[in-house]
């Protein structure tokens, strides 16, 4: 029964998210294994998504770092020149194995339970990094309206919610897109800054002036989207932005060594 479930779960997740749903309640969403917890995934993948969040990134862009190799507010060799706008970056991990399939089942299927565990997760990382601060506002990274239509839900607000419930700061949709911006996964950085440049605007500057904005996202490359993004509130008159975002999407040599692999 339990080989059944696994293959009709994998059989689900090739057709589409919304089929494995609708009938395998309960199954791991990142491995399809039949006995998932109450927090969606298996105990071995909740093993495997703790071991990802605890691996050292740069708190400049992001990025994982190499073991015994410390941190610095400057940054690392892999951070853009010059340094992004935003001052500090929080991830959760890098975009990859049950951290991957959690952040494609908040996108795809909306499973509430998975939304507060990833928010829980991110809100906690946030207040150890930034102890100091008190945020005014947690900001989304807004989709452009025609792609929260097809998704049928405003996926970034959602999760903007369920990282700044936590942490006690307000919502604010301070950003709008105001153009579409093609997909951007097979662009180099540098054609990522020019799709992204004038895609996004303040909604209030009065409101912003001042702010210290929490900026949430749920997985950066480059970190072109949010240096945008943070350009723009702080144009508009916020004091700091500081970045949020569940996952780091990297190439694997980034995070192999701490792996094993
Ligand atoms: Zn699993
Ligand atoms: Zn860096």
């Amino acid at each position: 029964m339990k080989a059944l479930l696994t293959a009709a779960a994998n059989g689900g997740r090739a057709l589409g998210w919304g089929l494995a749903d609708l009938i395998l309640p309960g199954v791991c969403v990142a491995c399809g294994a039949a006995e998932a917890s109450a927090e969606l995934l298996c105990d071995h993948c909740n093993v495997r998504l703790l071991s990802l969040v605890a691996l050292p990134y740069c708190v400049r862009c992001g990025a994982t770092i190499g073991p015994n190799i410390p941190i610095h507010d400057e940054g690392c060799w892999a951070c853009p020149t010059p340094l992004p706008r935003f001052v500090r970056a929080v991830r959760l991990g890098p975009y990859t194995g049950p951290l991957r399939m959690a952040v494609r089942d908040l996108k795809y299927r909306h499973h509430d339970a998975m939304r507060r565990r990833l928010g829980d997760l991110l809100a906690s990382a946030v207040a150890a990094q930034c102890s100091q601060e008190t945020f005014d506002m947690a900001v989304p990274v807004p989709a452009h309206w025609l792609r929260r239509l097809s998704r049928g839900c405003d996926h970034a607000s959602r999760l903007a919610r369920a990282v700044a419930g936590p942490l006690g700061a307000p919502v604010g949709h301070e950003l709008l897109r105001i153009r579409s911006t093609p997909q951007q996964t097979r662009m180099s950085r540098s054609r990522r800054i020019a799709n992204v440049r004038g895609a996004f605007a303040a909604r209030d500057p009065k409101t912003l002036a001042g702010a210290s904005v929490l900026l949430i996202d749920d997985v950066t490359t480059t970190g072109a989207t949010a240096n945008e993004t943070a350009k723009v509130l702080l144009a508009a008159g916020a004091l700091r932005v500081t970045l949020a975002v569940v996952a780091k999407a990297e190439p694997p040599t980034a995070y192999a060594e701490h792996l094993g692999r």
